[in-house]
């Protein structure tokens, strides 16, 4: 046995380790979710992708491309998951969503050849009552793994919005006007932006925080999430 998987077993005696989403107790190779759990996530294809971004973006040309993970389902494990890391403080989650989107995702991600990443900000108050804002944590892990520069303040969300779960896609972008400011002196002419949110429904949050940077001079946004919604 190798000595990390010792060190693992070790560890896995008197610090056992569960599955988020249904407790069972975790083998050495399961990290956060079981197998069966992780087994039950329903991933986005590539088809469903390139309709997604014909419906969310193609019409303002905005966000150049648009790649999301995993479909956020009612009773999906990876809902669990993301609730965790937002609600839960289980930052250690952001890692685990990086890692799998770098899994899956990376060659489209290297392709987008970006110089920036950036969380979609959270309102201060929002951010003052939570504590954090869980797209960093993930948006941390995409840099360190493929070597973006994290720029988590470069825009800032000025405008508080209640929660927008009742809003059709046109009451959400009237909504999302003029919410985000830039937030720093950085020239953006010619830089290549990765946009990170957890989750993400119509496309009008982080559609808002493009066009800040579009305006600004950026020459490309890329839209990526966890999840997307149906
Ligand atoms: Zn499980």
């Amino acid at each position: 046995m190798r000595l990390s998987n010792f060190i693992k077993n070790f560890a896995d005696i008197i610090l056992p380790r569960f599955c988020l989403h249904c407790k069972s107790k975790l083998t050495l190779m399961e990290n956060t979710l079981c197998k069966e759990c992780f087994s039950r996530i329903n991933f986005a294809s590539k088809e469903r992708m390139q309709d997604e971004f014909q419906r969310k973006f193609a019409e303002h040309k905005i966000i150049s491309d648009f790649q999301s993970l995993f479909l956020f389902e009612v009773t999906s494990p990876i809902k669990t998951v993301l609730h965790e890391l937002k609600y839960e403080k289980k930052f250690m989650i952001g890692k685990y969503i990086g890692s799998l989107i770098n899994d899956y995702l990376a060659e489209e991600i290297f392709n987008w050849k970006a110089d920036y990443i950036i969380p979609v900000p959270l309102h201060k108050l929002k951010k003052a009552q939570r504590g954090y804002n869980q797209s960093e944590f993930i948006a941390k892990e995409i840099s360190k793994l493929f070597n973006v520069k994290l720029k988590a303040n470069l825009i800032k969300r000025v405008k508080y919005t209640e929660t927008q779960t009742s809003m059709n896609l046109t009451e959400r972008r009237e909504n999302m006007k003029d919410a985000f400011v830039l937030n720093s002196k950085i020239d953006l002419k010619n830089k290549r932006i990765i946009i990170l949110d957890d989750v993400i429904t119509t496309g009008a949050t982080i559609e808002a925080c493009g066009k800040i940077l579009k305006e600004k001079g950026a020459a490309e946004v890329f839209a990526l999430s966890a999840a997307l919604t149906d």
